[in-house]
């Protein structure tokens, strides 16, 4: 019995991914390998512990998620993709949300000269083909989850940052997830609550040109991005607002960057969310989670 769940959930994730480039592929995306190892990766101040490890006289960090790396690619193809392990040492009281591993993987997105319109878009009608795919062929791996999976018609709502919290406050996210009929996106978040590189708008100070898509039924986050700061001035300044060090981001500093937009998706999460399962856990055969050891 859990042998045919696990395979239902493998082969959904599997139909899942098939699609995921299916997509993005005949939009025109190409998909990169990842980067797993790099001298700078994602700050990430929300979460806890990134990893390194030393060698060749260098420290080096586990991938906490491709942003760096996406923004300097789109310099050389103008739509690109990437199924990026991440590394993020989460607090071990994290293991019972359901939605946290300290190993998992995104589908990470760029494209130069998108805007944030571009990139709900695009997110919407990917988690649409997502939706479609895996309920036409896998009506049987649903069954044997017991999941009646709706698919969400666009455009999804969309509610700023600081409406949400006025209206439901500090715990909005999660009862926004619990309440919402469908996907639900929230936009605008307030610069001091996000990373520096997500790109503030240039008509209203202090508020982001960026977006969270939020899975209906309590599931909860599904996908992070925005548009990017690109010019170096700009970043410079918004990473000492955030109290960094820019001599740790030199080489972002170095040179403009085309202007971009990306986002993204947790693959653990969305397959979490098609199949129903209570913990991300699941998703994977090998699961890392927060506070537990592992033997393989
Ligand atoms: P972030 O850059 O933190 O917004 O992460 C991007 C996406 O990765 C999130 O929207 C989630 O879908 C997924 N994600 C982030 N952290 C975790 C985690 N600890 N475990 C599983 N998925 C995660
Ligand atoms: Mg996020």
């Amino acid at each position: 019995m859990v042998d045919e769940r696990n395979a239902a959930i493998l082969r959904m994730t599997d139909v899942a991914l098939n699609a995921a480039r299916e997509l993005l592929h005949r939009e025109g995306f190409v998909e990169l390998l990842p980067v797993i190892l790099a001298p700078v990766t994602d700050p990430l101040r929300h979460t806890t512990g990134r990893a390194t490890i030393g060698a060749y006289d260098q420290e080096w960090y586990l991938t906490t998620s491709m942003i760096f790396h996406k923004q300097a690619a789109i310099e050389v193809l103008d739509k690109i993709f990437c199924l990026s392990p991440n590394i993020r040492l989460e607090p071990a009281a994290w293991e019972g949300t359901g939605r946290h591993l300290f190993e998992f993987v995104q589908l990470d997105l760029e494209v130069r000269d998108a805007t944030r319109d571009d990139m709900l878009a695009l997110g919407e009608r990917l988690l649409i083909h997502i939706v479609e795919r895996v309920r036409r062929t896998c009506f049987r791996e649903l069954e044997t989850l017991g999941r009646e999976l709706t698919v969400p018609r666009a455009p999804f709502p969309r509610i700023p940052y600081r409406d949400a919290e006025a209206r439901y406050g500090a715990g909005f996210e999660e009862h926004l997830s619990r309440e919402a009929e469908g996907p639900i996106w929230i936009v605008d978040f307030p610069a001091e609550v996000r990373e520096f590189y997500d790109r503030e708008d240039p008509s209203r100070p202090g508020v982001l040109l960026d977006m969270d898509l939020l899975y209906p039924e309590g599931y909860g986050e599904a996908l992070s991005g925005g548009e990017r700061e690109h010019e170096p001035g700009r970043i410079r300044d918004r990473i000492r607002r955030q109290g960094l060090d820019p001599a740790v981001y030199g080489s972002l500093l170095a040179a403009a960057r085309p202007p971009s937009a990306g986002f993204g998706i947790g693959i653990e999460r969305l397959v979490r969310f098609l199949g129903g399962l209570p913990h991300v856990r699941e998703v994977r055969l090998f699961p890392r989670v927060p506070g537990e050891r592992a033997e393989m």
